[in-house]
């Protein structure tokens, strides 16, 4: 499978793209969630009791666009401990699209493991890795992560934003944005302010591209779950809850950046509640 995952929607065709990924123990990434609540859910941690955290990204190609959404962790020094050097741009390649081949890149929200290969490092100056796409980011995503100068630190702005602001690459949007006719915008609040999803229905067939709406499959049974990083947990809960009943009622693949790669699966219900069913099961 290596770092690279076709699937296809109706006339439409998803690539789930492994930038990196990390290991993180289950009491770091969801504070509020009790130790032994874990106990039944066994199958989701390696042999060291933690969960696969994947750092991946999507390529969308709809209507004769290559639509990248996300960018990932990105080539500096991360702030968290990682298993693979990330390598978007290869992986990209290898999947038969050239960074300047992007059209569009649209964003789930401005965190720093969502926006780092918006440029690479020159000479100690950022260059924009997609020198030919609009960069397409909520309105309210981006008002959050600029209201101040610790916000701009947290987010990477100026390594990861400014560069792609002064080039006069960025378009702000507000709600249910139309990136093709086949690809809108899902507000999924909660996580960040600005946070959306993406759904993509072709010819009968859709799949959601749910962001940072959930980050381990786990939380499509337990709903209520909330990573430590959730900005706002009622929210969020409510999102999620919300985004995989329609998901389940659609019948719609989920499409995940940071469940185990490929991050390709469905809702399924069952005699205890929902459950995720990756796509290799069938
Ligand atoms: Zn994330």
């Amino acid at each position: 499978m290596g770092r690279f995952q076709r699937a296809r929607v109706g006339n439409a065709e998803i690539i789930a793209l492994q930038d990196s990924w990390a290991s993180v123990p289950p009491s770091m990434f969801y504070p509020d969630v009790p130790a032994g609540a874990w106990d039944a859910y066994g199958e989701f941690l390696d042999g060291n009791g933690n969960l696969t955290l994947n750092l991946g990204t999507w390529l969308v190609a709809s209507e004769g666009r290559a639509i990248l959404v996300d960018t990932g962790i990105g080539g500096r020094p991360a702030p968290m401990p990682l298993k693979e050097e990330p390598a978007l741009p290869a992986v990209m390649e290898a999947a038969g699209v050239k960074p300047d081949e992007v059209d569009i890149v649209v964003y789930t929200h401005l965190h720093f493991d969502h926006t780092g290969w918006n440029t690479v490092d020159a000479d100690g100056a950022p260059a924009l890795l997609f020198p030919n796409a609009r960069h397409v980011v909520q309105r309210a995503e981006w008002e959050y992560w600029t209201a101040s100068e610790e916000q701009r630190a947290a987010a990477q702005y100026a390594n990861a934003l400014a560069p792609v602001e002064a080039a006069g690459l960025l378009d702000l949007v507000e709600g249910e944005h139309a990136v093709t006719s086949e690809l809108t915008t899902v507000p999924t609040p909660g996580h960040t302010p600005g946070h959306v999803s993406f759904a993509l229905a072709s010819a009968g067939e859709r799949a959601y591209l749910i962001g940072d709406a959930a980050h381990q499959p786990v939380q499509v049974r337990e709903d209520g779950w909330c990573p430590g990083a959730d900005v706002d947990k009622t929210a969020s809960a409510a999102s999620r809850k919300a985004l995989f009943a329609r998901i389940e009622r659609e019948g719609a693949l989920i499409a995940s950046g940071h469940f185990p790669f490929p991050g390709l699966g469905h809702a399924v219900a069952g005699a205890d509640g929902r459950a995720f069913r990756p796509l290799a099961d069938g």
